[in-house]
């Protein structure tokens, strides 16, 4: 039987096994669970997706141990990568960010730990946990649930006919071909649909109008400009201590939403988004996709609800979907949906099963409500969206992965 496995090799579960490591559990007592070839697979191939240059986050947060590890691993490349930390926060540029998750994971041997699978099923056992995979059992006496955010959304409601035609893709989802995308628009004269209205959404139709693919960015509403996608006061007591004094799961995650900064970018994203209008090499609406209709082999007709031009939300005044006020249809070659991960619970559905028949604590969300130490029941612990009722909004960045790796590090070693 193992002493630790971690179930999920992506950013969180990666800084975990480094922090372990580090607090003197040995190679052979570890394993870190993953279906992917390398650590932090998930992460490079989404990021490559958006075409994104820089992170949102600091450059203090990142998956080495001490916080301004980035900053000296920079500085000894300086030579030959001035200028890939930006502005204020010194964000770090994704290959900068790339480059030192690698060297971390090369050093301290973290691919040796890797079990390749997909957790389908968990259970106690005398002495530990037993993790059903598809590719057989692992036994440990401690796990760490690290499964990321909830899978993205099925089709919509308009597209759930036409789906498997590939003309609709979600930008998270599985088997996609960006270029083919955008290969499509440029031959059939149509744009690529982008939907969407967050950061990702936006790096993306960027990155198509750099193909040279004519791009139309839908979003439910005008831009959004926040440097992150939740205010840094909550990633200490500023915010963090009313949010503890909060006992109430429904409560917290009313706090959680409302802390969101949910179809958001930065300042220099919105720029430059601007800067693709102006230029005429992007256009961007402000509406709601209310019907599709899969028109030609070349393309999709999307029916839009379009925002009052005063920028009041759709549906406000009386203009409800389907009413008629600013309704048109609009020709599209293909449609990619940025909207994010879905509103679901990562591990589900075989989480939830699990969780029930072990007596855990969920929320009315359905999600953990684990102890302070990130511990879910005895010997079981929880990071990432799965921790948010209890590291609160940065939960699922890269700053919550330090937070819980903290937490949990000090309940097993004090
Ligand atoms: C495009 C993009 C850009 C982002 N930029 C930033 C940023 O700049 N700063 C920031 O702080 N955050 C950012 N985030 C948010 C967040 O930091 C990342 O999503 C990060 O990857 C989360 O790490 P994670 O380990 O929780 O999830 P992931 O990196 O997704 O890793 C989870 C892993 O668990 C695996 N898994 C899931 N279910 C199972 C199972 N049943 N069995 C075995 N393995 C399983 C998954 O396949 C995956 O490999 C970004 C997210 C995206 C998508």
């Amino acid at each position: 039987m193992l002493e630790w496995l971690i179930v999920g090799g992506g950013i969180h579960g990666t800084h975990l096994s480094l922090v372990l490591r580090n607090a003197g559990v040995s190679e052979a007592a570890l394993r870190v669970l993953d279906p992917w070839e390398g650590p932090m697979a998930r992460w490079t191939e989404l990021t490559s997706r958006t075409g994104m240059t820089f992170l949102r986050s600091p450059g203090v947060h990142h998956i080495g141990l001490e916080p301004y590890d980035l900053f000296r691993f920079a500085g000894r490349r300086r030579a030959r990568d001035g200028g890939s930390l930006r502005g204020r926060y010194r964000r770090p540029s994704l290959e900068l960010f790339q480059a030192h998750a690698q060297a971390r994971i090369s050093e301290a041997t973290l691919e040796a730990l890797r079990e390749q699978g997909w957790a389908t099923d968990l259970c106690r056992i005398p002495g530990g946990f037993r993790v059903e995979t598809n590719r057989g059992a692992l036994e440990s006496r401690r796990v760490i649930l690290a499964l990321g955010a909830p899978s993205p959304e099925d089709a919509p409601h308009w597209a759930r006919e036409w789906t498997g035609d590939g003309s609709v893709r979600h930008l998270f989802g599985g088997d996609l071909d960006l270029d083919l995308m955008g290969r499509r628009a440029i031959d059939s004269g149509r744009p690529v649909a982008v939907v969407g209205g967050g950061i990702s959404a936006a790096q993306v139709a960027l990155r198509l109008t750099r193909q040279g693919a004519p791009v139309l960015l839908l979003a439910r509403t005008p831009l959004r400009v926040h440097p992150f996608d939740s205010d840094p006061g909550w990633l200490g007591p500023k915010y963090l201590r009313a949010f503890h004094g909060e006992r109430s799961p429904r409560v917290r995650r009313a706090l959680l939403e409302g802390a969101r900064h949910r179809g958001s970018m930065p300042e220099e994203v919105a720029g430059a988004l601007r800067v693709a209008v102006e230029r005429e090499t992007l256009e961007f609406r402000v509406g709601e996709i209310i019907a599709g209709r899969r028109a030609t082999p070349e393309g999709v007709s999307l029916e839009l609800l379009e925002a009052p031009a005063d920028g009041a939300p759709i549906g406000a005044r009386g203009s409800a979907p389907g009413s008629g006020e600013g309704r048109r249809w609009i020709k599209v070659s293909t449609v990619l949906l940025a909207t994010g991960a879905g509103p679901g619970i990562p591990g589900d559905p075989w989480l939830a099963g699990a969780a029930h028949g072990m007596g855990l604590p969920t929320g009315p969300c359905g999600f953990p409500v684990p102890h302070p130490s990130l511990r879910w029941t005895e010997n079981l612990y929880v990071t990432g969206a799965l921790a948010e009722l209890e590291v609160g909004p940065a939960s699922r960045n890269i700053a919550g992965a330090r937070m819980a790796a903290e937490r949990i590090r000090e309940a097993v070693t004090s």
